[in-house]
């Protein structure tokens, strides 16, 4: 990779952590970073400071009524991993619907959520399940940790809030409720092949024919992934009719803010978000 002047291979955070305080640019699994510093960007570091050896990154657990996803964790491992398909199968259908398996056995959860792409994938689900990241800093001679709710790390398009001697350590939800349903769904001709020209996800707790503590999040669609916060109280405990389906998708589509690009016009996003909330909402009435 070429731009950076020194490399360091970190095994423990504390070590990365150390790396950061005086400036590093982080490497997780690479498939953005190749690219940007390929492309003469994302090389603003003097230090390539690689964390995949570090192994306490990597997997998925529950403590304590909550889910922690290390940062490390790929693609693959969410699709094969037993806690995700009973605790919260939509990240598994996110990352059944990311890239080829060549790109999922390297790409990060990390590294999706610290590119900060307004289509990375697992942001959405994440924002469903009301996700939280761990950052891990250098502070007064020892590692110290925060935690930041998943809404408000992006700023714009590659822009977050995470700072840049902060590592990204884990993703943490709490465990879903009995009833919680949720689903995910990004548009394309072969999903797994292309970025996203829209995501959208709704969640809640299934009450009879309506849903409670309705979550809606969306990607690709504004210079963020953002919740469909008015959606979200439109529907709050309503019965899922014809009437609430069609103005929640109308909701939906209102707050979203796309923009023309090459892979699809504003007006096609919005159309396309309503059809999707339309056949989620629909779902969830059926399922
Ligand atoms: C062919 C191809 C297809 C793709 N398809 C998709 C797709 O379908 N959906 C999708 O969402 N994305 C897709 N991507 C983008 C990419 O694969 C993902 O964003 C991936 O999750 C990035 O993870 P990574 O581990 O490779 O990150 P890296 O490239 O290693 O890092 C990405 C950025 O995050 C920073 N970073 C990484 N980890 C941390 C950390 N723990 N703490 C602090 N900073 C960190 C790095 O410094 C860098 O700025 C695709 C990429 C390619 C090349």
């Amino acid at each position: 990779m070429t731009g950076f002047r020194t490399y360091i291979a970190a095994a423990s955070i504390a070590e990365a952590a150390e790396a950061l305080r005086i400036g590093a640019r982080v490497l997780a699994g690479g498939t953005d970073l190749m690219l940007q510093a390929g492309n003469g960007g994302g090389t603003d570091a003097g230090t390539l400071l690689n964390i995949s050896r570090i192994g306490e990154l990597r997997g998925v657990g529950r403590d304590d009524g909550q889910i922690r996803i290390g940062a490390l964790t790929t693609m693959t491992d969410v699709l094969a991993d037993p806690l995700i398909a009973e605790t919260a199968p939509v990240l598994a259908r996110a990352a059944d619907s990311f890239a080829s398996s060549q790109i999922r056995n390297a790409a990060t959860v990390g590294g999706n959520i610290c590119n900060a792409s307004p289509a990375g994938d697992m942001i959405v689900p994440l924002l469903l399940l009301d996700a939280e990241v761990e950052l891990a800093a250098w502070r007064d001679g020892a590692v110290a940790s925060r935690r930041l709710p998943l809404d408000q790390v992006f700023l714009g398009p590659g822009q977050t809030c995470i700072e840049a001697e902060e590592l990204l350590t884990a993703v943490v939800f709490p465990a879903p409720a009995a009833g919680f349903w949720a689903r995910y769904r990004k548009s394309g001709p072969r999903p797994a092949l292309e970025i996203s020209i829209v995501a959208l996800g709704i969640a809640g707790i299934r009450d009879g024919d309506a849903l409670r503590g309705v979550r809606i999040a969306m990607g690709a669609v504004a210079p963020t992934p953002l919740r469909a916060r008015k959606a979200e109280a439109l529907l709050e405990g309503r019965a899922l009719d014809e009437a609430a389906i069609a103005e929640a998708a109308a909701a939906i589509a209102e707050e979203a803010s796309p923009i023309d690009d090459v892979r699809g016009s504003a007006w096609y996003r919005r159309h396309l978000l309503g059809v999707y909330a339309e056949r989620l909402l629909r779902d969830a009435e059926d399922d």
